[in-house]
């Protein structure tokens, strides 16, 4: 299988395991390493629970909160309203973290580090309306729209599926293009003070070369590899490699996690808590020290600065 070559920024390792959420990171230092767009599309088409809607005839809760406020945006774009644009984004954003678990994990399962994404995302929004956000908006639609017009197109299992030729090379060269400036431009705002992670140029170039990843879902694998050569991004992609792995249980909340030989702290992607491999026991968040399993599982707390361990306030 042909997977994406995340070297760890900290240890140089490749990604071993596979990644299940949205969040990429080191299975051997437990750094982070970029997100998986493709799983968070995936998610995405997952909210839509066609057994709740039978049962019930409607969606759940949730669903139907976020299909109002993407209604809501829709109107809003209409009318060029900008306070009512923004609103429903922030509310959009609110819900996702709510809807897609794990598009957010394991570090948005914090409610603090939530509380600080909301926050930015509105100074983001409020900036890029400023900015002159519709009217952008509908020059770029059109441009698209054209160009995706073009795509020649097969069906394939009653699928439409797209044809690897020069109209697809033109689509995907406008995609890059355009994600490219969009970087640009956004790495100039202001309200980038807000976001709680480092930004810098590797961040950025990080971003825009995984980003290609999200439309994995729409193209076969043939079709996805020569878009990859035509981008001159094959090389950020390589056959995974076979790796010792042994099945151990997460020191923090038992889950089973697969890790790989040689691995020195691994991030469990079900509760958060990062896992000292080598010495048995987790690392706190805060200070770094390595507090034993129990003291993990039975307290969740620091023994040295009484920290909070595991990230479980997800609700
Ligand atoms: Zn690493
Ligand atoms: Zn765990
Ligand atoms: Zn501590």
């Amino acid at each position: 299988m042909l997977v994406r070559k995340i070297k760890c920024p900290s240890c140089g390792a490749n990604k071993v395991n596979e990644i299940t959420t949205g969040f990429i990171f080191c299975d051997y230092c437990s750094t982070f390493m970029g997100y998986d767009f493709k799983n968070m599309q995936d998610e995405a088409s997952s909210v839509y629970d066609m057994d709740y809607f039978q049962k019930h005839g409607s969606w759940p809760p949730d669903t139907q909160a976020y299909m109002t406020v993407l209604q809501e945006i829709g109107t809003a774009v209409a009318n060029e309203n900008a306070e009512l644009y923004l609103e429903n984004i922030v509310k959009m954003h609110e819900l996702e973290m709510k809807l897609f678990p794990k598009r957010f994990a394991p570090k948005l399962k914090m409610s603090k580090y939530r509380d600080q994404m909301v926050e930015f995302y509105r100074h983001f929004w409020k900036e890029r309306l400023e900015k002159g956000y519709f009217e952008e908006q509908k020059q770029t639609q059109q441009m698209f729209a054209e160009l995706q017009a073009n795509i020649t197109t097969e069906t394939v299992n009653y699928k439409p599926v797209w044809v690897y030729d020069e109209k697809l090379e033109a689509y995907f060269d406008a995609v890059f293009a355009y994600s490219k400036e969009m970087a640009e431009k956004v790495s100039s705002y202001d309200c980038l003070e807000y976001y709680p992670e480092p930004i810098n140029n590797a961040y950025t170039e990080m971003v825009l070369k995984q980003s290609i990843n999200g439309y994995a879902s729409y193209l076969d694998e043939e079709t996805f590899n020569k878009v990859l050569d035509h981008l001159g991004l094959k090389t950020e992609y390589i056959e995974i490699p076979e790796v010792n792995t042994t099945e151990q249980n997460c020191f923090g909340c038992g889950a089973q996690i697969s890790v790989p030989e040689g691995s020195e702290k691994m991030i469990c992607e079900y509760c958060g808590s990062t896992n000292n491999i080598q010495a048995a026991g987790v690392v706190c968040l805060n200070c770094g020290g390595n507090v034993s399993p129990d003291e993990a599982r039975e307290n969740n707390k620091c023994s040295f600065c009484g920290a909070i361990l595991r990230i479980m306030d997800f609700h």
